[in-house]
């Protein structure tokens, strides 16, 4: 690796408008770290806590402690924190099924739920909602905020037994919603009805924000342990906090209804869960610091990206619009150059189960498919947009941008 100094002095230079930003981010670290770290103690975390299980895993100190930390940690009355919730889809799946019951509606407010969640709800003969006979509408955000009159008016005409909000922006050019935003719309459903169940898909959200949905009262808060609450170091796996009554309903899915929490073994041990969780503010700070290069470097080099540079992000991701197709694909190909694992793969475009256009991704990741480390993907379609995301250290993240600066100019014989 040979930088180049013009190179280097564009990525020093957006580097240094960003100190003060940086600084808050810190902030934001130091007290979730400081969360984090009371939830460890208050429940007298020891190394026996990290050894493996077998069978039925009954008495499992280790799993059980680990659920108490994380509902500790999100303030809420419970939590469900498991290896044996295979991704993200299927946490919030849980939940779904958890709560939803025949003729119940889904009602969601932040547009479309995640890609992979719309055969959950909807799909045909394959054990979806809709075939257990669960109804289901969905409210676009207006200005990037949620559509008040026309949530109030979807509660009027049937009351909906959940409401779905997700947090991050999935395919979308606008940022993710901040807890606040998301703290208004809990308030104004609860005042309209307060056994409303609010489930918000928290991927890619935790430790942005001092508080989380949980501590705006949301019922149900979901995510992914290969994302940011596993801190790079989890291996799998899921997690689920919220009150105590639909947390019940929602491990009676994951296991049995007649057994709930009382089992599940892991036999590769707990160390893993509790040292990610324990890393996972600072992880996200890197990977967030990072994901601020990216912005920054890029719109001094004229691209549109989003959210901008030094606004307050509420989700890891990047997103930056490209001029052609041939730069957007050289930069995906750029992230896997510039990762620790499979450096020397060159991804290419590939249709993909699930996606209608073909999608192009960078995943040079220790953790297969994991992105709260180094990570990148794009639908190949206008206008070309690559969502960027994760690093598990800031120094990595800025090598790959000087890589990714590189080649773009070297590309436009600059
Ligand atoms: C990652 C993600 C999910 C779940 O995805 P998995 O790949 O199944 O872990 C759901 N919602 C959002 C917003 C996500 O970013």
């Amino acid at each position: 690796m040979n930088f180049d100094s013009k190179v280097l002095k564009i990525v020093n230079d957006a580097e240094e408008k960003l100190k003060d930003f940086f600084a808050e981010l810190e902030n934001v670290a130091f007290l979730n770290q400081k969360k984090v770290l009371e939830a460890f103690q208050n429940n007298s975390v020891a190394l026996r806590h990290f050894s493996a299980t077998t069978g039925y895993g009954y008495d499992d100190i280790g799993r059980d402690t680990l659920c108490k930390i994380f509902a500790d940690i999100f303030h809420t009355e419970a939590a469900i924190v498991s290896p044996l919730i295979a991704s993200g889809t299927h946490a919030l799946t849980l939940a779904l099924f958890g709560v939803l019951r025949p003729n119940d509606k889904m009602l969601a407010i932040s547009g479309a739920p995640y890609d992979t969640l719309m055969s959950v709800i909807q799909g045909e003969n394959i054990g979806s909602l809709k075939d257990f006979g669960v109804t289901y509408e969905q409210i676009a955000l207006k200005n990037n905020d949620f559509d008040f009159d026309a949530i109030n008016k979807s509660i009027e005409t049937e009351k909906p037994k959940l409401i779905f909000i997700g947090r991050s922006r999935g395919y979308e050019w606008r940022d993710a919603l901040s807890v606040e935003k998301i703290g208004k719309a809990i308030k104004y459903i609860k005042d309209i009805d307060k056994n409303i169940t609010i489930m918000v898909d928290n991927c890619y959200g935790e430790f942005m924000d001092i508080i989380e949905p949980s501590d705006v009262n949301a019922d149900i808060m979901v995510g992914s342990l290969i994302k940011n609450p596993g801190g790079g170091i989890a291996p799998t796996g899921g997690y689920i906090a919220g009150k105590e009554n639909v947390i019940s309903q929602i491990a009676y899915r994951l296991t049995s209804p007649s057994i709930g929490m009382e089992i599940g073994s892991y036999t590769g041990g707990y160390q893993q869960f509790y040292q990610g969780i324990f890393l996972a503010p600072h992880t996200t700070m890197n990977a967030t610091k990072g994901s601020a290069l990216f912005g920054q470097v890029f719109s001094d080099l004229g691209y549109q990206v989003c959210p901008n540079p030094t606004a307050k992000c509420n989700d890891t991701v990047r997103s930056i619009k490209f001029n052609t197709k041939d730069e957007l694909i050289s930069f995906i190909q750029m992230i896997q150059k510039a990762s620790p694992i499979d450096s020397n793969v060159l991804p290419l475009p590939w249709d993909m189960p699930g996606y209608d256009n073909q999608v192009i991704m960078a995943a040079g990741t220790f953790v297969a498919g994991s992105s709260i480390e180094l990570s990148a993907d794009s639908p190949i379609k206008e206008p070309y947009i690559a969502y960027v995301q994760g690093g598990l250290t800031y120094e990595h993240v800025k090598i790959a941008v000087i890589m990714c600066v590189s080649e773009l100019l070297k590309n436009k014989n600059l």
